[in-house]
């Protein structure tokens, strides 16, 4: 084996193995699903973003092909440089439309926006308000804009109204996520904007997994409580219900203007591909077009939550299709997931850092591909698995 100065890995990971953390990639043997291949099998995918089940849908993979063909494979520099191609106006375009909003600007990923958004918005006189289960990107987000970072408890409105009255930042920025990506409940939304207008402070939404989920044109959760103009930073995802790739900011377009000039994730990157986009545009086609898809998973939702429910996991809190089966530690997690799959189930394990320590669990997501059928045998093989399980 080569000696040299990254010796220290070695140590590192033996660590991560000896405490359960350490992370391996699954390759899947086909396209992404509601049932897939994994290490030579066919497992019901519990564990994809994929909601609307667009991801494999012929018609995005046609429109990503058809785009890449009119507009080349790459966009070859920034944005601003020579990579503004007309797909991505287009795109930008429906995207401002879906949120009704002026204006809307892409970004590379939502890591990429969370990543560099903030720091166009704020700076070292300045405070960022987040609560304690956002996005790890925002937190990364957070510390590149220098602004304090003041962390207010889950969806605890209280001590967000404290803190605020507290701040004596030139600019706050309040930054939640819609739905929380670990725990699939809903930020409260209304008494957080309200709590911005009494302090003059920013609302930065982050849609990622309720874009195309929740709202009645699948706009997400400002849309679904009639939020929509009290949100000043509407950032949502397009890999995750829209099945393709990239992110968005939508909101004033003076906003937009500032972050074509000081997003440095926007500035300093290669703008997105044609085919990203072309993908992007037929699901919101399709969303547009097929809103059963979001009632078929409303429906699985409710049949999951009570199944969930009735076995004494605390899901009533769960709007959108992510369950949280806390199961305490890691290892607890690890077996359970083991034991689903040798049922035909693919579920992760989701551990320290990604949750708090002691909350490792399953997160079981659904699809608007699945079938009630399934959730129902997905229930019947978590009792096998957790009658199976040691004591916590
Ligand atoms: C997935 C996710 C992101 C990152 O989005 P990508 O497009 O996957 O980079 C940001 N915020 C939240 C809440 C997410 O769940």
């Amino acid at each position: 084996m080569a000696r040299g100065p990254l010796d220290w890995i070695d140590g590192e990971l033996q660590r991560l193995s000896t405490r359960g953390l350490r992370r391996a990639l699954e390759p899947l043997g086909s396209a992404q699903g509601p049932v897939v291949e994994v290490g030579g099998r066919r497992l019901v995918n519990l564990c994809s973003n994929d909601y609307l089940g667009l991801a494999g849908d012929p018609r995005l993979r046609a429109a990503a092909a058809a785009a890449a063909l009119a507009e080349g494979a790459g966009s070859g520099a920034s944005r601003l440089v020579a990579g503004d191609l007309a797909i991505h106006g287009r795109l930008e375009a429906a995207l401002a439309a879906l949120h009704r909003a002026p204006a809307a600007l892409l970004l590379n990923s939502g890591y990429h926006a969370n990543a560099g958004v903030p720091a166009a918005l704020v700076g070292r006189d300045d405070a960022i308000f987040a609560d304690v289960l956002d996005h790890a990107s925002i937190v990364d987000g957070a510390l590149l804009s220098r602004a304090a970072l003041v962390r207010y408890r889950h969806g605890d409105l209280d001590e967000l109204a404290d803190l605020l009255a507290a701040s004596r930042a030139r600019r706050r920025l309040v930054i939640t996520d819609a739905v929380f990506s670990m725990d699939g409940d809903a930020a409260p939304l209304a008494g957080i904007a309200e709590l911005c207008d009494r302090h003059g402070a920013m609302l930065y939404v982050d849609e990622a997994h309720a874009v195309g989920v929740l709202g009645p044109t699948g706009a997400g959760l400002a849309e679904a409580l009639g939020l929509e103009a009290r949100v000043d930073v509407s950032m949502g995802t397009l890999g995750k219900a829209l099945g393709s790739f990239g992110a968005y900011v939508a909101g004033e377009a003076r906003l937009r203007d500032l972050l074509l000039s000081r997003c440095r994730t926007f500035v300093f990157t290669t703008a997105l591909p044609p085919a990203a986009c072309g993908a992007t545009l037929a699901a919101l086609e399709v969303l547009r077009a097929e809103p059963e898809r979001r009632a078929r998973l409303g429906a699985l939702v409710a049949r999951m939550r009570a199944g969930l429910a009735a076995r004494g996991f605390d899901v009533a809190r769960v709007v959108a299709p992510i369950f949280p089966v806390v199961l305490g530690g890691e290892a607890r997690a690890l077996a359970a997931a083991a034991g689903l799959r040798e049922r035909g189930f693919f579920v992760r394990a989701i551990r320290p850092p990604t949750v708090p320590a002691g909350t490792s669990r399953l997160r079981v997501a659904l699809t608007a591909g699945h079938g009630p059928d399934q959730v129902d045998a997905f229930l019947g093989a978590l009792d096998e698995v957790l009658a199976a399980l040691p004591p916590a």
